[in-house]
């Protein structure tokens, strides 16, 4: 399975040739000295306030921060549906300013096409993109995530954390340099989100994209990243970026460990002296 998922992205990307960059060539996301408001005058809202990061091709990093600190802002101005009100976001030394299909996104909602098939779904975009080849492409990611027997079915009838597997082979099927996840398993259960998390890891090992990861689950954070940016309270800014070198493949027993519990530790702190910041702020 892998050399034929390596087959088709050696050959396969639009516009490839050979020598062409591979994913993990590809991916280098710089968002400058960006801030994001809402409304005018009186209703002005700033939503990220002054962040700047740099993510290296093939790095996996979370973005960390309690609920409406701007995270999934910040995400959408790297995905193309949030312009910056001052500063700049760019892809591979290429300005956002709107989406595409260098930029998957996988969002909490399970957002499939209900009224298609789970392949039909997943052939979507390639097929948008003029491939000939759009099954044979859904097919081999439907594989990645271990859902080829519901190539036939329809979203309905799969389980949360099976129409989001869905999501994420969809999201890949465009050969994305960049995969921009909000929250993606925050409406799953416990068990199954631990399943999720490992094989979204499995997935990224071979896959090796950029991955920008939207979490306030400190646990789900330090597992996934390589790195993790924690948010400041509303208006988010960066507060802290947290190298994880925990080894790899990691299995969730590393949640026990004491270099975990020692960046939990850590993470804890900074997101509790915000939280209390935000708490006061409220109730002034
Ligand atoms: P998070 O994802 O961290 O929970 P969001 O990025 O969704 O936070 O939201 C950050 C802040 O920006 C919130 O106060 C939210 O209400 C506000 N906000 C987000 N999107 C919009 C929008 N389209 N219009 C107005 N306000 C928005
Ligand atoms: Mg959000």
């Amino acid at each position: 399975m892998a050399a034929q998922l390596i087959a088709l992205r050696d050959g396969g990307e639009p516009g490839a040739r050979p020598g062409a960059p591979r994913a993990a060539e590809k991916g280098h996301v710089v968002i400058d000295r960006v801030s994001i408001a809402f409304g005018k005058g009186a209703n002005r809202h700033v939503a990220v306030a002054n962040s700047s990061l740099e993510v290296q091709p093939g790095e996996f990093v979370c973005l960390l921060g309690p609920s409406g600190c701007g995270k999934s802002t910040l995400l959408n101005s790297v995905a193309g549906y949030v312009m910056p009100s001052h500063g700049q976001v760019t892809v591979d030394g290429v300005p956002v300013t709107r989406p595409g299909p260098d930029r998957g996104m996988v969002f909490q909602q399970y957002s499939l096409f209900p009224w298609k098939t789970v392949l039909d779904n997943v052939a979507f975009g390639p097929r948008l993109a003029g491939r000939e080849d759009g099954e044979a492409v859904a097919r081999t990611f439907l594989d990645m995530v271990g859902l080829s027997r519901f190539a036939k079915r329809y979203p309905g009838e799969l389980s949360g954390g099976m129409q989001q597997r869905v999501g994420i082979a969809r999201a890949l099927a465009n050969y994305p340099s960049v995969l921009l996840m909000d929250e993606p398993f925050g409406a799953l259960d416990a068990q199954t989100r631990v399943m999720m998390q490992e094989s979204l890891l499995a997935i990224w090992s071979e896959f090796r994209t950029t991955v920008i990861f939207v979490t306030h689950d400190i646990d789900e954070a330090l597992f996934l990243a390589d790195r993790v940016l924690v948010m400041s309270a509303s208006p988010g800014r960066i507060i802290a970026d947290l190298a994880v070198p925990l080894a790899r493949p990691r299995q969730p027993e590393i949640a026990t460990e004491d270099g975990f519990i020692r960046l939990k530790r850590q993470c804890l702190e900074k997101i509790r002296a915000e939280s209390l910041r935000a708490f006061d702020q409220q109730n002034r």
